[in-house]
């Protein structure tokens, strides 16, 4: 993917001032009742439409070359008496009201305080709140400000449109310690507890940041903690800080949240974007100095690499673990496509698994085609009483994955008005979740480690019918699909790849749900239709 390198960079915001937030129930990221996915039943802003962080596509970003440099004003070295804590959620450091944005927003903007974002769960897990193409940076810094000219301090400001503003910076690993972040580093040792805090005489900010500040990007957002206000005017700055990686373990491993564990992962998902535009104050580079299109070549070198590892794999096939199937002659139904139509939205089709689905790993891989905004129910697996043993939907932005009654989202920002292939894949072991869209791995997120999907389910395509309370339309699929297959295992990248061949015979099914051969009954007007995704 030489052509069109992409270039990552990404911000996020979020405050974190326990000032704002008393509450019964604490939030969380992950755990517990008041998770995030939970936070808009307790703070209703967190369900707005101009929530944060978003992620960042370069390609959809608007450039305004009119859009003035930030005048930072005091964020030079400074004595004086500044508190840095431990919130549980994050450390955080108060910083004096002579630290001011002068120039470069609508009004002038005084710090209040900063804080960072990060991620540590495991080895190679980053933890930055915003996202550039779907790239997450190790870490994020904010350094939020409140609109002085109009607002008396930050309380008066937090909920107010125009009263906030958050710098937002990435951070990157590197080989070298940044010794300005020194102090900062060694410092956390000290207020390893939530609620702990100390006292620091020296503070540099300008120092922490990166050199270049000249390539921002700009759009309007909230708070990305409880109680989630829509009031930041957010500026994520495209150059990273770099750390070392010893520097970054340290932070991602020292401080404990309130319930004393390792404070990790305290970075809010990537929000709708809405009707929002991003501004940039530069071109963001796609490629080589030239803006390209950058998904079509991908698509193209996929296709190259599909043809080259079904080549591989066709010399070398033979046995790697457990019983794999390869295509069988489906009934001279091939190509088999489902086509569930508008006007028959309880649609279904029942299957009879030939493998039961008592699983501590799989990978379901399936081309949808749909033409509305809805979500779409492809697979629900349903054992025990428990609805949501299995659930794979397909929204404009997210799949949506249910295992054993618990939820997660993988968002997403791929747009086609054609096929596409999703794979979902997950790992009882570790808990992890991926999801590939033709082909194109995005980011990983966890659900129900430990956990075994039970076997002995009713196993559909299309939207769980539930025979109490009725046909719901609402979630059902819409649209027509083709080559699912679930496997119990995790495929390899080539295999997922491998999915998008057209070439018949030479792509992999699954061991569990195998197309074309795992027995359906179509119910609610399913069409057999005769468009295939190649031809
Ligand atoms: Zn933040």
């Amino acid at each position: 993917m030489e052509f069109c390198a992409v270039i990552f960079s990404a911000v996020l915001v979020s405050v974190t001032s326990s000032e704002i937030h008393h509450h019964a129930i604490h939030w969380t990221y992950t755990e517990g009742a008041l998770d995030q996915m939970h936070w808009a039943t307790e703070y209703p802003a967190c369900g707005g439409k101009k929530q944060s962080p978003i992620n960042i596509q370069r390609r959809n970003v608007k450039h305004n070359p009119d859009m003035l440099q930030l005048e930072l004003t005091g964020y030079d070295a400074q004595k004086g008496d500044f508190t840095m804590s431990n919130n549980g959620h994050s450390v955080q450091i108060n910083l004096p009201p002579t630290m001011k944005i002068t120039k470069g927003l609508p009004d002038t903007y005084t710090a209040v305080q900063m804080h960072l974002h990060w991620g540590g769960w495991e080895v190679e897990e980053s933890g930055a709140e915003h996202t550039i193409d779907g790239i997450r940076y190790m870490a994020e810094l904010h350094v939020v400000h409140y609109n002085s000219d109009k607002y008396e301090n930050f309380k008066e400001a937090s909920d107010k449109p125009d009263g906030l503003a958050v710098l937002a910076f990435f951070y990157d690993d590197g080989h070298f310690e940044n010794t300005y972040y020194s102090d900062f580093i060694s410092n956390l040792d000290k207020i390893k507890y939530a609620d702990q805090s100390m006292n620091i005489s020296f503070i540099d900010v300008r120092s922490m940041l990166p050199e270049n500040l000249n390539h921002f990007f700009r759009y309007e957002g909230s708070l990305t903690t409880p109680p989630c206000y829509e009031s930041i005017l957010w500026t994520v700055f495209d150059t990273p800080i770099t750390l070392s990686q010893n520097q970054i373990r340290k932070l991602e491993s020292t401080l404990m949240d309130t319930d004393n564990k390792t404070l990790r992962n305290d970075y809010r998902i990537a929000q709708p974007l809405n009707s929002r535009v991003v501004e940039s104050s530069f071109l963001p580079r796609l490629g080589k100095g030239t803006f390209c299109r950058q998904d079509e070549i991908e698509s193209r070198l996929l296709r190259i690499e599909g043809l080259i590892t079904t080549l591989g794999k066709q010399m070398n096939s033979g046995g790697m673990r457990g019983p794999k199937p390869t295509r069988h002659e489906p009934l001279g139904l091939f190509p088999l496509v489902l086509n569930f139509q508008e006007k028959n939205a309880g649609s279904y089709a029942l299957a009879s698994l030939s493998h039961p689905m008592s699983l501590d790993s799989f990978t379901a891989c399936m081309h949808v085609l749909t033409q509305t905004d809805n979500v779409h129910t492809v697979i629900s697996y349903s054992s025990n009483g428990n609805d949501n043993e299995l659930v794979i939907s397909i929204s404009t932005r997210e799949v949506g994955l249910w295992i054993g009654n618990k939820f997660i989202n993988l968002p997403y920002s791929f747009k086609s008005q054609d096929w596409a292939n999703y794979c979902v894949s997950w790992s009882s072991h570790t808990g992890s979740a991926d999801l590939w869209i033709n082909g194109m791995v995005g980011e990983q997120r966890k659900l129900n480690e430990g956990y075994t999907i039970s076997p002995g389910g009713v196993f559909i395509l299309g939207k769980d019918q539930d025979v109490l309370l009725g046909i719901s339309n609402s979630n059902a699929f819409v649209g027509k699909m083709t080559d699912v297959n679930v496997w119990d295992y995790v495929l390899t990248t080539a295999d997922i790849r491998n999915q998008m061949s057209c070439q018949r015979n030479s792509t992999k099914i699954g061991n569990v749900f195998s197309w074309g051969t795992t027995g359906l009954s179509l119910y609610g007007g399913v069409q057999l239709d005769s468009g295939y995704r190649c031809s």
